[in-house]
């Protein structure tokens, strides 16, 4: 289909797109990659009328190291956190996660803010971006504000920014110690998005048993969550695989598990058990060194 009339409107600078925003609080919609907003305004599921697009801004696409912290650019691209030598150095997850994305061409276009404002319950960003407990900046014409990931995802497609927000960096505290990384999902074999994705990320103590443990979990529920029952049997255990695995049957507590033509609610459910002891055993064994 073809999407409904639009205004096309391209700012130069981060200022600029604000400013617009403000200007048109109720009939814009901010432009990143395109790839979920396009084909939602293609099916008229969205029907903005006027577009600002953020991808000429040149100061919105990059990975920086500053104060202890890696920040990213909301315009990075999936594939620039894929292909990033750096993070796979220092933060796995990122690109672990990146490269789970979608195909090339959804790589090469979709970004991590854009995912992230976006809140599709089945998207792969939120899970890490959890685990890694990271922040979201958040730029409008009242200033900026930092929002933390555990309270940005609100529910299916809906965040904690404002109408007049645009998310402009995330940031995320480099991790030490003795800490290990993974992300695991089983995609939907159409789509590549998650049916489940969990996002691990741990560290070990002195002695080897488990000093942390944060769990994001996408694909199970309207929005992605923290995995806390799991956390909590995980931490002061050996990480041993009868600790985990009774830890990992905590992964949909209290949750509402969402089913579907192509995963029943059990299925789900028992998925989201397999893939967190997955991932959890595979942190762990990382997390050895
Ligand atoms: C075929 C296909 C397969 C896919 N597979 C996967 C997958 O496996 N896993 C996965 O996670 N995703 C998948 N996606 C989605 C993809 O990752 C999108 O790129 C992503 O969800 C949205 O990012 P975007 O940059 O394209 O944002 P856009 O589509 O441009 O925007 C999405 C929404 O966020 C808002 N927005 C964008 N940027 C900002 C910002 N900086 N501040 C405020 N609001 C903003 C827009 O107004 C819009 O409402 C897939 C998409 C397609 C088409």
């Amino acid at each position: 289909m073809i999407p409904a009339q639009f205004d096309y409107l391209t700012p130069k600078t981060i200022d600029e797109a604000v400013a617009l925003l403000a200007e048109h609080p109720d009939d814009a919609k901010i432009l990143a990659g395109g790839h979920s907003l396009i084909p939602a305004m293609k099916l008229r599921l969205a029907t903005p009328q006027i577009l600002i697009d953020i991808g000429r801004i040149n100061d919105l696409s990059y990975i920086r190291e500053e104060g202890g912290q890696i920040r990213i650019g909301a315009m990075t691209t999936h594939y620039n956190l894929e292909a990033s030598d750096r993070l796979r150095e220092i933060c796995p997850l990122l690109p672990e996660c990146a490269a789970q994305i979608g195909d090339v061409q959804v790589r090469n276009k979709g970004t991590i803010g854009g995912s992230i404002a976006h809140s599709d319950p089945a998207g792969d960003w939120p899970a890490a971006v959890i685990a890694l407990g990271a922040e979201m900046v958040a730029v409008s014409a009242a200033g900026e504000r930092v929002i933390k990931a555990d309270d940005f995802f609100v529910d299916m497609l809906t965040t904690a920014l404002d109408p007049g927000e645009i998310l402009r960096e995330i940031r995320i505290s480099t991790p030490t110690g003795r800490f290990g990384h993974s992300y695991m999902k089983v995609p939907q074999p159409a789509s590549g998005f998650a049916v489940v994705g969990v996002a691990v990320n741990l560290a070990r103590d002195q002695n080897g048993a488990c000093q942390s443990a944060s769990i994001g979990i996408t694909g199970v529920a309207s929005k992605a969550y923290r995995a806390s029952e799991v956390e909590k049997a995980l931490v002061g255990s050996a990480l041993d695989e009868q600790a985990i695995a009774s830890a990992s049957a905590h992964a949909t507590d209290g949750v509402s598990v969402n089913g579907d033509l192509y995963a029943s609610d059990a299925y789900r459910r028992h998925l989201a058990q397999v893939y967190t002891r997955r991932a959890v055993e595979a942190a762990a064994s990382r997390a050895k060194g």
